[in-house]
């Protein structure tokens, strides 16, 4: 679809290039849970067309929703509106190498940015499971990896720039607007367009992963040792299984010193382990179990069965990320640490009950507590739990039976994944949540950059 320029036409807004626009013109998320059908879609290469696209959209009373890679289950990035496809403002703009800071336009990936800090001998010291999401996409839904004693993506945030609603560029940070950056850290789109960030990276580092299946109940007794002991612990378990798949990354001190390195994963093991085993293999005992939904609990024990041991060391971002080509939906709430193990026992009692079989493993990470006002582990230490379901089976029941027993621990939602909550019910889940409010109404008093998600997240704007 194409930009009808405004007044102020030629601002480089032609469709998505470089992502395939679609046909007609809708946009469709990876999980394929949310859909939308744009009234306008943009591709700005500079700031200054991020800011002449918003007042346009303004001037023909469009909404504004800035896309990232659309790997939320939330419909978080849908809109009837302007889209504005950031793909074409990407990149570092600036990096210091000696104080770690570096500054990146926001619709850089992930996998970009790794790959370009690698040159520069720096990375970021915590990352998710995958690397497919923007820079500025995964910071406005909290995305996080885990650590005990580290933060989500946002806490390695040192400033921001926006787009506001009125178009004008600012920056923020702890000293220049701090209750803004405090809310855009974490701020789902709502205050504006974020078009740079500037993070505070560490010097590149490896890490030393080891993966071994252990019985559940020791991992569950365990749990807070092992997290205090681990760099990044996260495990995952099967729900028809006895067994989580525990893993242990933690860095090594640099090269030539200390003790021997087990070197990184051949190749051809890397292509087993993870393409034929965990993405083929698995989709495969997916597709079987969507097949004939009574041999899932059978092929999920299987799968938990299957599970072996693995160590070896590489650079961080490439021990932090693995491919994830089979389709799923998920939740994923996060509960104080210390709620853990209940939320764990009342999981374990629901699965057998559900009406519908559950294909995909369940996965359990922790984060220090962060003082960003609507970050998942805001004031508190916190430990994450994640469901899946397979693509094409059913999941209403399994994801509603999860949200009652997170209920009752406190638990929020990671705000790129599937949730029912409401402003009513989040407001008295974050301190700051009003402040938050506050703040996107001074700076957006009209509502623009908001969309139908958002409308239910945080009330009328
Ligand atoms: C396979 C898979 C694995 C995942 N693994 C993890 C994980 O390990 N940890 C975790 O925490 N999450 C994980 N997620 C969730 C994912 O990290 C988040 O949903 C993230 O927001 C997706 O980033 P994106 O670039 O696709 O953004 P989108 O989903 O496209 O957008 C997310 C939000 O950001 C807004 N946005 C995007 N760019 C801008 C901008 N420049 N300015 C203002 N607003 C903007 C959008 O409007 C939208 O509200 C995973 C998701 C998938 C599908």
């Amino acid at each position: 679809m194409r930009y009808s320029p405004g007044r102020r036409g030629g601002v480089g807004l032609t469709g998505r290039r470089g992502r395939p626009a679609p046909a007609d013109g809708s946009w469709q998320n990876w999980a394929g849970t949310a859909t939308a059908a744009p009234a306008r879609w943009g591709r700005p290469r500079t700031e200054a067309e991020i800011s002449a696209a918003v007042k346009d959209a303004a001037e023909a009373g469009l909404r504004v929703r800035a896309l990232g890679s659309g790997h939320s289950f939330t419909p978080a990035a849908a809109t009837d509106g302007l889209a504005l496809d950031l793909s074409g403002w990407t990149g570092i703009i600036a990096a210091d190498t000696r104080t770690g800071l570096v500054t990146v336009r926001s619709g850089t990936t992930l996998r970009a940015l790794n790959a370009m800090l690698d040159g520069l001998g720096l990375a970021m010291a915590n990352l998710g499971d995958i690397d497919a999401q923007t820079l500025a996409g995964a910071l406005c839904t909290g995305t996080h990896g885990t650590g005990a004693r580290l933060g989500g993506l946002a806490t390695q945030v040192e400033a921001l720039g926006l787009v506001l609603a009125d178009g004008s560029a600012v920056t923020c940070s702890d000293s220049e607007r701090p209750e803004l950056f405090a809310a855009a850290r974490v701020g789902l789109g709502a205050l504006g367009v974020v078009s740079t960030v500037t993070l505070r990276c560490v010097p590149s580092f490896t890490l030393a992963a080891d993966e071994r299946p252990v019985p559940l109940g020791d991992v569950i007794e365990q749990f807070d040792s092992l997290a205090a002991a681990n760099d990044h612990f996260e495990f995952y378990w099967f729900p028809y299984g006895r067994k989580a798949l525990v893993k242990r990354n933690n860095r090594l001190a640099p090269a030539g010193t200390g003790a021997p390195r087990a070197g990184p994963m051949p190749g051809w093991r890397r292509f087993w382990e993870y393409e034929v085993m965990e993405n083929a293999g698995f989709g495969a005992l997916c597709r079987l179990g969507r097949a004939s939904p009574r041999l899932i609990p059978a092929l999920n024990r299987f799968s938990s069965g299957a599970l072996s041991a693995r160590s070896y060391t590489d650079a961080s971002h490439r021990v932090f990320v693995t491919p994830r080509r089979v389709r799923f939906v998920e939740s994923e709430y996060a509960v104080p640490r210390e709620s853990l193990g209940g939320v764990l026992a009342e999981l374990r009692r629901a699965v057998p009950r559900l009406p519908d079989p559950v294909m995909f493993p369940v996965e359990v990470r922790v984060a220090a507590a962060d003082d960003i006002w609507l970050s998942t582990a805001y004031g508190r230490d916190t430990a994450y739990v994640a469901i899946h379901q397979y693509a094409g089976l059913p999941y209403r029941a399994y994801f509603d039976a999860f949200e009652s027993i997170v209920a009752d621990a406190a638990g929020r939602p990671h705000w790129g994944k599937m949730h029912s909550l409401d402003a009513g019910r989040l407001s008295a889940l974050y301190p700051r949540f009003d402040d938050f409010r506050r703040v996107r109404a001074e700076v957006d008093p009209e509502g623009r950059f908001g969309n139908s998600y958002l409308a239910r997240v945080f009330g009328p704007p």
